[in-house]
């Protein structure tokens, strides 16, 4: 990561440990030259400056997408609720203008697209092969599982997958993403390459986006 952009990625809101955080950017590096990536989670676009600062140096481009009205977490009254991201007028989060902000003072505007809406939706209407997808926005066991099988299908045979906020014991964190890896391994399309903390790295091995049919 070049200093600059690290030091904004450490002074941005968010939920990215610098080690998992430079662990993402060294995957989006060797990645985002062979075609876009998707991030599932912008929040305040803490991940999505170790994205676009590989997407940047790959000349690529990386698509987030988020409604940008918080996880259940986030929500007033819960572990992870910020006051200052919520919009007075509709009384509900908003953590999409200091995602912009975020991006726009790390220089990224070039790079990092946020796409806004529920991701569901914006999955139902997507039809770009990707080359790295990382998936990190609702804990619910719904959510992950919409996201993988919203996103995975789109990546080409090769792409990376990344999972973050795995925990193999219930006693560290919640178990979705973690049922979401299993999925992954089980359906023979992706082999494990490497974890830091709770971010797993897969590839896709086949049945990718774009492969001949069979
Ligand atoms: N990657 C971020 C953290 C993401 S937190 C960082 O580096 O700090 C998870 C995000 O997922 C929240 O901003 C929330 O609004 C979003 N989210 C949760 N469920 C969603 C859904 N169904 N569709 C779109 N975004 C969702
Ligand atoms: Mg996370």
């Amino acid at each position: 990561m070049p200093p600059d952009l690290l030091f904004r990625a450490l002074a941005a809101k968010g939920f990215m440990p610098e080690g998992e955080g430079a662990f993402l950017h060294r995957i989006a590096c060797e990645r985002l030259a062979h075609g876009p990536g998707l991030e599932v989670g912008s929040y305040c676009g803490k991940s999505a400056i170790y994205l676009g600062a590989a997407a940047r140096a790959a000349g690529g481009t990386v698509f987030t997408v988020d409604h940008h009205r918080g996880s259940e977490e986030n929500q007033p009254g819960w572990e992870h609720h910020d006051p200052s991201l919520v919009d007075e007028e509709l009384g509900v989060m908003d953590t999409l203008p200091t995602f912009r902000r975020t991006i726009a003072r790390a220089g990224l505007e070039e790079h990092v697209v946020a796409v806004v809406g529920p991701s569901t939706t914006v999955a139902a209407h997507w039809h770009t092969p990707l080359s790295l997808l990382f998936i990190d926005g609702g804990h619910a066991e719904v959510h992950a599982q919409n996201d993988y099988s919203g996103f995975a299908p789109w990546l080409v045979t090769g792409g990376a997958l990344v999972i973050h906020d795995v925990f193999e014991r219930p006693e560290e964190g919640g178990q979705p993403p973690y049922h979401v890896w299993l999925r992954a391994v089980a359906s023979g399309c992706f082999e494990p390459v490497q974890t830091v903390g709770s971010m797993r790295w897969l590839v896709r091995v086949s049945g990718g986006a774009g492969d001949a049919a069979g």
